[in-house]
């Protein structure tokens, strides 16, 4: 409504007593020309952004931080209302008018929680009734009763979600029902973990062609990672990567068309459909044509984009476990510096960095994450970038992988903390891997060098003596690995000497049975 930002009850264009201001209902006039035009109407519902004015009408709605402030930024303008509260009845009332058109669905946009709440007197009380304790900062991930308050609020909006499926398919059976859900990134700032969402929704959806800023920043598989990912969680369902025309954050500004069309083109070949969004200024600028163009190469070859099936026999695994309670602390060695624990092994630059390997090696992939272990036997190699915290059974899969004659390819701190997020001995994987972990990570390296073992099978066609270095590296001792490529001796500057090689192994090749680590 005028003088706002953000969604409210005065702008509602179909029947609803919820309705501040009554307008015409242009939802009964729309759905029978969408109809007969054969474009089915999905209602987009945001419930993540209300205004601040809308807010002050429902106080006890509102999603609050854990100093009791409301949250007030949303897009820098709005409020956040919460599940918990009776906020939900609201909503639930909303879905049962919407419901009674003749609609082919529902999109909710959201709801999310903040990286900073929420503590509202619901959630207080929801979680005093849950552990007898009152909720932890989401900032300090170390509180013992941190990830009690992650779950608790996973599960309050798996609650949310179903009781929402509920009442629209007891109204119609066939009105779809899916939200904006989460891609390769952490669950724990927003609530939302695509396994339980899947659970109660029709279609898996995430904002994987929305881009930002600086797009020589942004890898340009963005959308395929997401889509990818979402294909294998969605378990059969459709999966749909949310790509808009516009640079974000200039809404109002459309992409190049190339742009456009690389959004598209990666969201088709991940696998998964794509769902293209522009603003009402954008609707005829000459960039959408690109859509259109995609549209009728669809159109014209329906077996090549109709529930395909990936014949990929390579995994790479997006670490879901470590991205919620991986921390990486560091004891250096030599040439210690203050280094931010977030900067080292983290894990999503290194499902990046091997997304790309992949990519440009022209290899066809799936994504999977730890709950696709279940069904490795499709694969001949599964990659696991620095996922360092697996479950006692996710490590037996891939043993098993291994064993009956699978590749495993992993880096870093691989195995070495357990689904918690607490610190074993030895990588659980060591048996697999033929070494173990000695006790220290080490770096930064700036300007160090590894160095190939020449004559080894795998290494032919390498002919450099020096290669440069990772960042970061993890003493091991060897087992009954073969040794690939060792780190060279630190220098103690870019132009110190030219080093020998160490006894600190950079890349092992180890048998485990049938298959290779
Ligand atoms: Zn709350």
């Amino acid at each position: 409504s005028a003088g706002s930002s953000g969604a409210d009850d005065g702008g509602f264009y179909f029947n609803s007593k919820l309705a501040a201001i009554k307008h015409s209902d242009r939802l009964k006039a729309y759905l029978p020309l969408a109809h007969r035009a054969g474009i089915r109407v999905i209602v987009y519902v945001n419930v993540h952004w209300y205004s601040k004015d809308f807010g002050s009408r429902h106080p006890d709605w509102l999603q609050k931080r854990h100093d009791g402030s409301p949250v007030d930024t949303v897009y820098s303008t709005g409020v956040s209302f919460c599940i918990n509260s009776s906020y939900r009845e609201w909503v639930f009332q909303l879905l049962k008018e919407l419901c009674a058109y003749p609609i082919d669905g529902i999109f909710y946009d959201g709801p999310i929680f903040f990286s900073d709440s929420c503590y509202c007197d619901s959630c207080v009380h929801e979680f005093q009734k849950r552990t007898g304790k009152n909720p932890p900062q989401k900032s300090d991930k170390n509180h013992p009763l941190w990830k009690e308050f992650i779950s608790f609020q996973i599960d309050s909006y798996e609650r949310f979600l179903k009781e929402s499926n509920e009442i629209i398919k007891s109204i119609r059976q066939d009105i779809l029902f899916y939200i904006n859900g989460n891609s390769h990134w952490p669950n724990w700032p927003t609530g939302r973990d695509n396994h339980r969402i899947i659970k109660h929704t029709d279609i898996l959806g995430a904002e994987g062609g929305f881009l930002y800023g600086d797009l020589n920043q942004t890898p340009v598989y963005k959308p395929g990672m997401t889509g990818k990912l979402l294909v294998s969680q969605a378990r059969g369902k459709p999966a749909i990567v949310f790509d808009t025309g516009e640079h974000r954050s200039w809404n109002w500004f459309l992409l190049p068309e190339a742009e456009v069309s690389i959004l598209l083109a990666e969201t088709l070949s991940s696998g998964a459909n794509y769902w293209y969004a522009c603003f009402a200024p954008n609707i005829n600028q000459p960039e959408l044509d690109v859509v259109k163009r995609y549209n009728l190469l669809i159109k014209k070859n329906p077996d090549a984009f109709f529930q395909t099936k990936s014949l990929a026999n390579v995994a790479l695994v997006w670490p879901g476990r470590s991205a919620e309670t991986y921390l990486s602390s560091v004891p250096f060695t030599d040439f210690t510096r203050e280094i931010k624990d977030e900067e080292i092994g983290d894990v999503h630059q290194e499902f990046a960095g091997w997304y790309e390997v992949l990519a440009r090696s022209q290899v066809p992939f799936d994504v999977i994450d730890e709950e696709g272990f279940d069904n490795l036997s499709q694969y001949q190699m599964i990659v696991l970038p620095n996922a360092a915290c697996l479950s006692a059974e996710d490590t037996r899969a891939l043993k098993e992988f291994v064993a009956e004659g699978g590749t495993l390819v992993s880096d870093f701190e691989t195995s070495l903390y357990d689904e918690q997020g607490n610190k074993r001995d030895d990588f659980a994987l060591a048996e697999i891997i033929g070494a173990h972990f000695s006790g220290h990570k080490f770096g930064p390296m700036m300007w160090d060098y590894i160095i190939p073992q020449h004559g080894k099978h795998l290494l032919s066609g390498i002919i450099k003596r020096y290669l440069p270095a990772t960042r970061y590296g993890i003493e091991v001792s060897t087992g009954t690995a073969d040794v690939l490529f060792f780190f060279a001796e630190r220098m103690a500057g870019c132009y110190d000497h030219l080093p020998e090689i160490s006894r600190e192994p950079f890349l092992l090749v180890n048998r485990y049975k049938k298959g290779t680590s």
